[in-house]
Protein backbone atom coordinates (compact mmCIF):
# COMPACT_ATOMS: atom_id res chain seq x y z
CA UNK A 1 0.00 0.00 0.00
CA UNK A 2 0.78 3.66 -0.50
CA UNK A 3 3.12 5.10 2.33
CA UNK A 4 2.53 8.59 3.18
CA UNK A 5 4.34 8.70 6.52
CA UNK A 6 6.92 6.80 8.41
CA UNK A 7 9.12 7.63 11.89
CA UNK A 8 11.00 5.28 14.33
CA UNK A 9 10.73 5.39 18.02
CA UNK A 10 13.23 3.81 19.63
CA UNK A 11 13.00 0.38 17.70
CA UNK A 12 9.56 0.91 16.49
CA UNK A 13 8.30 1.91 12.96
CA UNK A 14 5.29 3.90 12.91
CA UNK A 15 3.34 4.73 9.60
CA UNK A 16 0.43 5.91 7.86
CA UNK A 17 -0.36 4.02 4.94
CA UNK A 18 -3.09 4.67 2.26
CA UNK A 19 -5.06 1.05 1.39
CA UNK A 20 -7.01 -1.77 2.30
CA UNK A 21 -6.53 -2.88 5.98
CA UNK A 22 -7.76 -6.38 5.20
CA UNK A 23 -4.91 -6.86 3.02
CA UNK A 24 -1.98 -6.02 5.16
CA UNK A 25 0.53 -8.71 6.07
CA UNK A 26 0.52 -8.04 9.87
CA UNK A 27 0.26 -10.52 12.90
CA UNK A 28 -3.04 -8.33 14.02
CA UNK A 29 -5.68 -6.25 12.01
CA UNK A 30 -7.98 -3.76 14.43
CA UNK A 31 -11.47 -3.95 13.67
CA UNK A 32 -13.94 -0.80 14.45
CA UNK A 33 -16.51 -2.94 15.92
CA UNK A 34 -19.81 -2.50 17.43
CA UNK A 35 -20.98 -3.73 20.72
CA UNK A 36 -22.47 -6.85 19.25
CA UNK A 37 -19.67 -7.75 16.99
CA UNK A 38 -22.20 -7.26 14.43
CA UNK A 39 -20.30 -6.81 11.27
CA UNK A 40 -22.63 -5.12 9.33
CA UNK A 41 -21.00 -1.91 7.58
CA UNK A 42 -17.79 0.33 7.06
CA UNK A 43 -13.97 -1.52 7.99
CA UNK A 44 -16.05 -4.34 9.78
CA UNK A 45 -17.92 -5.82 6.83
CA UNK A 46 -15.27 -5.07 4.39
CA UNK A 47 -13.07 -7.12 7.60
CA UNK A 48 -15.84 -9.75 7.66
CA UNK A 49 -15.79 -10.25 4.13
CA UNK A 50 -12.37 -10.34 3.72
CA UNK A 51 -11.98 -12.85 6.33
CA UNK A 52 -15.24 -15.23 5.73
CA UNK A 53 -17.72 -16.38 7.89
CA UNK A 54 -15.33 -17.60 10.62
CA UNK A 55 -14.96 -14.23 12.40
CA UNK A 56 -19.03 -13.52 12.34
CA UNK A 57 -19.27 -16.96 13.88
CA UNK A 58 -16.71 -16.86 16.57
CA UNK A 59 -18.06 -12.91 17.11
CA UNK A 60 -21.44 -14.77 17.66
CA UNK A 61 -20.05 -17.22 19.62
CA UNK A 62 -17.99 -14.74 21.90
CA UNK A 63 -21.36 -12.80 22.75
CA UNK A 64 -23.04 -15.75 23.70
CA UNK A 65 -20.93 -16.56 25.83
CA UNK A 66 -19.49 -13.69 27.98
CA UNK A 67 -22.10 -10.75 26.31
CA UNK A 68 -21.62 -7.57 24.76
CA UNK A 69 -18.84 -5.22 24.31
CA UNK A 70 -18.36 -2.14 26.64
CA UNK A 71 -16.53 0.65 24.76
CA UNK A 72 -12.89 0.43 25.18
CA UNK A 73 -12.62 -2.79 25.10
CA UNK A 74 -10.79 -5.48 23.01
CA UNK A 75 -11.16 -8.98 22.24
CA UNK A 76 -9.48 -11.00 19.39
CA UNK A 77 -10.94 -13.73 16.72
CA UNK A 78 -8.88 -15.51 14.05
CA UNK A 79 -8.32 -13.87 11.01
CA UNK A 80 -9.90 -16.31 8.53
CA UNK A 81 -8.72 -15.99 5.09
CA UNK A 82 -7.03 -12.57 5.43
CA UNK A 83 -3.07 -12.54 5.06
CA UNK A 84 -2.85 -11.55 9.18
CA UNK A 85 -2.89 -13.93 11.75
CA UNK A 86 -5.76 -12.41 13.97
CA UNK A 87 -8.20 -9.28 14.15
CA UNK A 88 -8.42 -7.39 17.48
CA UNK A 89 -11.85 -5.74 17.59
CA UNK A 90 -12.55 -2.57 19.63
CA UNK A 91 -15.61 -0.38 20.24
CA UNK A 92 -15.02 2.82 19.78
CA UNK A 93 -17.22 5.83 20.97
CA UNK A 94 -20.05 7.37 19.31
CA UNK A 95 -19.89 11.07 18.31
CA UNK A 96 -22.94 13.30 19.59
CA UNK A 97 -22.69 16.71 18.34
CA UNK A 98 -24.41 17.58 21.56
CA UNK A 99 -22.37 15.63 24.05
CA UNK A 100 -19.54 15.38 26.34
CA UNK A 101 -16.99 15.99 23.79
CA UNK A 102 -14.16 15.47 26.20
CA UNK A 103 -15.12 11.83 27.27
CA UNK A 104 -15.33 10.79 24.00
CA UNK A 105 -11.43 11.51 23.73
CA UNK A 106 -10.38 9.65 26.38
CA UNK A 107 -12.87 6.80 25.40
CA UNK A 108 -10.74 6.86 22.23
CA UNK A 109 -7.62 7.25 23.72
CA UNK A 110 -8.49 4.19 26.02
CA UNK A 111 -9.88 1.85 23.38
CA UNK A 112 -6.31 2.39 21.38
CA UNK A 113 -4.46 2.13 24.63
CA UNK A 114 -6.38 -1.33 25.55
CA UNK A 115 -5.96 -2.31 21.91
CA UNK A 116 -2.14 -2.33 21.79
CA UNK A 117 -2.24 -3.31 25.70
CA UNK A 118 -4.03 -6.63 24.08
CA UNK A 119 -1.84 -7.07 21.13
CA UNK A 120 1.59 -7.64 22.99
CA UNK A 121 0.33 -9.17 26.07
CA UNK A 122 -2.04 -11.26 24.66
CA UNK A 123 -1.00 -11.86 21.37
CA UNK A 124 2.30 -11.18 21.38
CA UNK A 125 1.95 -9.40 17.91
CA UNK A 126 5.10 -7.32 16.39
CA UNK A 127 3.27 -5.98 14.29
CA UNK A 128 -0.63 -4.25 13.42
CA UNK A 129 -2.75 -2.37 11.41
CA UNK A 130 -4.94 0.42 12.38
CA UNK A 131 -8.19 1.89 10.99
CA UNK A 132 -9.41 5.19 11.86
CA UNK A 133 -11.38 4.47 14.92
CA UNK A 134 -15.08 5.91 15.46
CA UNK A 135 -14.36 7.93 12.49
CA UNK A 136 -16.81 6.78 9.88
CA UNK A 137 -20.20 5.75 10.91
CA UNK A 138 -20.17 6.71 14.69
CA UNK A 139 -19.01 10.29 13.45
CA UNK A 140 -16.06 11.33 15.55
CA UNK A 141 -13.99 14.16 13.30
CA UNK A 142 -11.75 12.76 11.88
CA UNK A 143 -8.77 15.59 13.30
CA UNK A 144 -10.29 14.27 16.97
CA UNK A 145 -9.51 10.58 16.18
CA UNK A 146 -6.20 11.56 14.64
CA UNK A 147 -5.18 13.49 17.78
CA UNK A 148 -6.46 10.83 20.49
CA UNK A 149 -4.95 7.30 18.35
CA UNK A 150 -1.37 9.53 18.05
CA UNK A 151 -1.43 10.30 21.37
CA UNK A 152 -2.59 6.90 22.59
CA UNK A 153 0.23 5.43 20.59
CA UNK A 154 3.43 7.65 21.15
CA UNK A 155 2.12 7.13 25.23
CA UNK A 156 2.11 3.46 24.49
CA UNK A 157 5.21 3.36 22.66
CA UNK A 158 7.33 5.61 24.99
CA UNK A 159 5.85 4.09 28.64
CA UNK A 160 6.15 0.39 27.62
CA UNK A 161 9.71 -0.44 25.72
CA UNK A 162 10.73 -3.75 27.21
CA UNK A 163 7.46 -5.04 27.79
CA UNK A 164 6.32 -3.71 23.87
CA UNK A 165 6.51 -6.92 21.56
CA UNK A 166 5.14 -4.84 19.04
CA UNK A 167 7.68 -3.53 16.36
CA UNK A 168 5.68 -2.36 13.06
CA UNK A 169 2.67 -0.08 14.09
CA UNK A 170 1.15 1.18 10.85
CA UNK A 171 -2.67 3.73 10.68
CA UNK A 172 -3.98 2.16 7.49
CA UNK A 173 -7.06 3.92 5.51
CA UNK A 174 -8.62 3.15 2.07
CA UNK A 175 -9.13 7.55 2.51
CA UNK A 176 -6.05 9.41 1.25
CA UNK A 177 -8.15 12.82 3.00
CA UNK A 178 -8.33 10.84 6.45
CA UNK A 179 -4.62 9.91 6.26
CA UNK A 180 -3.42 13.15 5.57
CA UNK A 181 -5.26 14.34 8.67
CA UNK A 182 -3.03 11.62 10.65
CA UNK A 183 0.51 12.51 8.85
CA UNK A 184 -0.25 15.33 10.43
CA UNK A 185 -1.37 14.33 13.95
CA UNK A 186 1.86 12.45 13.95
CA UNK A 187 3.85 15.69 12.43
CA UNK A 188 2.96 18.24 14.74
CA UNK A 189 3.70 15.72 17.91
CA UNK A 190 7.41 14.24 16.43
P1 LIG B 1 -16.79 3.47 13.04
O1 LIG B 1 -18.11 2.76 12.98
O2 LIG B 1 -16.00 3.13 14.29
O3 LIG B 1 -16.91 4.94 12.81
P2 LIG B 1 -16.13 2.74 10.27
O4 LIG B 1 -15.91 1.34 9.88
O5 LIG B 1 -17.41 3.37 9.85
O6 LIG B 1 -15.90 2.84 11.87
O7 LIG B 1 -14.95 3.63 9.69
C1 LIG B 1 -13.67 3.70 10.21
C2 LIG B 1 -12.69 4.10 9.12
O8 LIG B 1 -12.37 2.95 8.34
C3 LIG B 1 -13.21 5.15 8.11
O9 LIG B 1 -12.27 6.20 8.07
C4 LIG B 1 -13.26 4.41 6.79
O10 LIG B 1 -12.87 5.26 5.72
C5 LIG B 1 -12.22 3.33 6.99
N1 LIG B 1 -12.36 2.11 6.18
C6 LIG B 1 -13.47 1.49 5.72
N2 LIG B 1 -13.17 0.36 5.06
C7 LIG B 1 -11.81 0.24 5.10
C8 LIG B 1 -10.86 -0.70 4.60
N3 LIG B 1 -11.25 -1.79 3.93
N4 LIG B 1 -9.54 -0.47 4.82
C9 LIG B 1 -9.13 0.60 5.52
N5 LIG B 1 -9.97 1.53 6.01
C10 LIG B 1 -11.29 1.36 5.80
Amino acid sequence: SDRHFEATVGDITISVQEGDLTQERVDAVVNAANKRLDHAGGVALAISRAGGRKIQEESDEYVKKSGTLTIGQAMHTGAGKMPCKYVIHTVGPKWHSHGDKDTVKAQLYEALHNVLYYATSRLKATSIAIPAISAGIYGVPVEVCAEQLVLATLKFVHSSPGNNTLRDIRFVNIDGQINRVFVRAFSGSL
